[in-house]
């Protein structure tokens, strides 16, 4: 028999992280929206409230003072974040890349537990205008300079650069060695060398903002490298099942689940040739095949997330898992719209900027076609399907 039951603590906490959503963040999210920022004195008041009932830095491990969760009780906060604003869920409940978790002895005074606590922002910078799907092929370099790094290059697309304290970066510390010649280091805001440059502003997910990054002759010690010289790639990537399961999984799941909540209800309420449209054979397809899709990424999600758990490594899953649930958000969102009609597409309902911050699921954390690439490799090399 498999148990599908979840605990009665994990239930708690989802209705608790629901009510907050509720009643916390969504009086909020026109506002973010329009303003494309989240007031400093709001993110404030949400993190304090937030962290006052233990829902902050929810994924981060217990040992770090984080919430500790499993990868599968991760998977449905996420999906509960889904209902809301990305910029709103990053400020209350924290944007932590999980990376931190290799932090050894000062670092960890210094960026994880910081971090965990919500005193400082931290940004993962590996992104360059020259290198995105492929992370091996980045131009930033940091040559050794007796027991320092002198960092040159670029990063762009950061995630919540213009806000963070500290970022890790990858750089090319040996440029014979292709991906095993990649480092990842600590930076600070501030640091001579160093400059966040313009905010990138996006198609949606507005509010959260993305910058450049400018490295010029940045000096940092090499008590700054995360993990040994050349374990760049692999330190920033080594907790990216979990992301990937969790935020972007989990989170499409929660996303397309409230587009089909929408759905639902403006199938019943519109009438159109003296009845309700869900009445329509054509409307009702729609919505059988919203839901029969977030059932089955549902599941993909919860078994890949559960093996995470046992200390499996389930990466073509995960792959899976990433290429699924954000080409069914896209499928779903794009239902929605057209259950809604012009109402859709009309800047008056929220939908069109649901559609909007669905749409970059399918590109980061590896594009759509990374994902099959990785799931057609494994299957060549394998000759089955890792079920
Ligand atoms: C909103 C947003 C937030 C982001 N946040 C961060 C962040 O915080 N930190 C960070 O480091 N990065 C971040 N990124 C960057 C993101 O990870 C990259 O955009 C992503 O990896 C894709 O890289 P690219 O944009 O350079 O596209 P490219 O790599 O140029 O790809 C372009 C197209 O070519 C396809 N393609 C490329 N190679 C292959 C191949 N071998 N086979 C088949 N198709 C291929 C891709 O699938 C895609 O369709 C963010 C991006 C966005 C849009």
């Amino acid at each position: 028999m498999i148990d599908f039951s979840i605990s009665e603590e994990m239930t708690m906490v989802v209705k608790t992280l629901k009510r907050f959503i509720e009643t916390e963040l969504k009086p909020y999210e026109a506002e973010v929206e329009e303003k494309q920022f989240v007031r400093p004195e709001l993110a404030l008041e949400l993190k304090t409230k937030a962290k006052a009932l233990g829902l902050f830095a929810l994924g981060m491990p217990e040992e770090s003072g984080g919430g500790g969760l499993s990868a599968v009780d991760m998977c449905l906060c996420e999906e509960q974040f889904g209902w809301t604003k990305d910029a709103l869920v990053r400020r209350a409940f924290g944007a932590i890349p999980a990376a931190l978790e290799n932090c050894v002895g000062e670092q960890r005074e210094r960026y994880l537990y910081p971090a965990v606590r919500g005193d400082i922002g931290v940004a993962l910078g590996m992104t360059e205008p020259n290198a995105g799907s492929d992370a091996a092929g980045i131009l930033t370099t940091a040559k050794r300079d007796g027991s320092d790094f002198i960092i040159n290059g670029s990063k762009h697309f950061i995630s919540d650069a213009d806000l963070a304290d500290s970022f890790i970066i990858t750089a090319v510390t040996d440029p014979t060695k292709g991906a095993k010649g990649i480092t990842a280091f600590l930076i600070d805001r501030g640091t001579p060398g160093f400059t966040i440059g313009r905010i990138q502003y996006m198609m949606g997910l507005r509010a959260t903002n993305h910058c450049e990054l400018v490295f010029e002759n940045l000096r940092v010690s090499e008590a700054q490298m995360l993990g040994a010289e050349g374990q760049g790639l692999y330190q920033a990537l080594s907790t990216i099942n979990r992301v990937r399961l969790g935020m972007v999984g989990g989170r499409c799941i929660g996303m397309a689940s409230k587009l089909m909540k929408m759905s639902i209800d403006y199938a019943n309420e519109r009438k159109q040739f003296g009845k309700s449209i869900g009445e329509f054979q054509m409307v009702q397809a729609m919505l059988a095949d919203m839901a029969t899709e977030i059932y089955a990424a549902r599941m993909m999600v919860l078994n890949a997330a559960w093996e995470t758990d046992q200390g499996m490594d389930p990466r073509e899953k995960v792959s899976m898992v990433k290429y699924f649930a954000s080409e069914m958000l896209g499928r779903v969102a794009d239902k929605a719209v057209q259950i809604f009609g012009g109402m859709g597409y009309c800047k008056e309902m929220p939908l069109e900027q649901m559609y909007r911050d669905a749409r970059v699921y399918r590109i980061f954390d590896g594009a759509s076609d990374i994902h099959r690439m990785v799931i057609a490799r494994s299957l060549l090399k394998n000759g089955s399907h890792p079920l």
